[in-house]
């Protein structure tokens, strides 16, 4: 699907929110990985954050990022941010939403983090006010997985974990399990053989072919000392090699 996104705050007068750790720092860190994850499964994402402008107010950097995803005409758009309270008040992770399809993202996201993180489960959250729930056309989320201002939250963050639960909450699938290769068999590489023709061997007249007895009993029927076929009691092997670096081998017969 094409998803838009924006990191929160970060720019003139929208500026996140500190604690133990830092809301800007953090929802870019996280963040990156989810796009990455996202973009690693097909969908197609679109990044609507403003750049650092000292000049914009909050009113511009939050119309920025709406009228960009409208433009883009995304089917989700996520934002990204890190809640905060008071010092060591409020735990958890919540997913804020303003729709009804917002919800059923916001839920599952909700539940991911919690169950990743081992985080209080504050879960999906109304916020039909929020300007960029608000004014975005397609199905919005914003996304709060801990608390800045929570030391205990705080140690339990990991950016990997945090980004593979929000991906899994939105696409169902676990980023994490590696999916298994099947190695491939090494290329086989035919030694190069000689072109002229042995000696001792019957030449077949009027031509560089040749037919010769082998030490094992059976007869060998060559082309060249590349292609051939051996005939023995009982089976027929075939021998290709184009002198280039590819060959094959097969019984043919019995
Ligand atoms: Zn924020």
């Amino acid at each position: 699907m094409i998803v838009s996104y924006d990191f929160g705050h970060g720019t003139g007068q929208d500026r996140g929110a500190s604690g133990y750790r830092n809301e800007e720092h953090d929802c870019r860190e996280y963040g990156v990985l989810v796009i990455k994850k996202l973009q690693a499964l097909g969908h197609i994402c679109y990044n609507c954050t403003p750049p650092a402008s000292p000049a914009l107010t909050l009113g511009q950097s939050l119309a920025y990022r709406v009228n960009k995803a409208n433009y883009y005409g995304s089917q989700l758009h996520i934002c990204m941010h890190v809640n905060a309270y008071k010092t060591d008040v409020a735990t958890g992770c919540e997913v804020e939403y303003a729709s009804n399809s917002g919800k059923t993202y916001a839920d599952k996201v909700s539940a991911e983090i919690s169950t990743a993180l081992g985080l209080t489960n504050r879960g999906p959250k109304n916020q039909p006010g929020l300007y960029v729930l608000k004014y975005t056309k397609m199905t919005a989320i914003l996304i709060e997985p801990f608390f800045c201002d929570n030391k205990s939250d705080c140690s339990k963050y990991n950016a990997e974990k945090l980004a593979t639960a929000i991906v899994k909450g939105i696409t169902g699938i676990d980023t994490s399990v590696v999916p298994k290769v099947t190695p491939k068999p090494a290329a086989q590489i035919a030694p190069k053989y000689d072109e002229s023709i042995p000696q001792g061997v019957y030449q077949i007249p009027g031509t560089k072919g040749y037919i010769e007895p082998r030490t094992d009993g059976g007869l060998g029927i060559h082309l060249n000392r590349g292609n051939y076929i051996v005939i023995g009691k009982g089976f027929i092997d075939a021998y290709t090699n184009d002198n280039n670096g590819h060959g094959d081998h097969k019984r043919i017969c019995g």
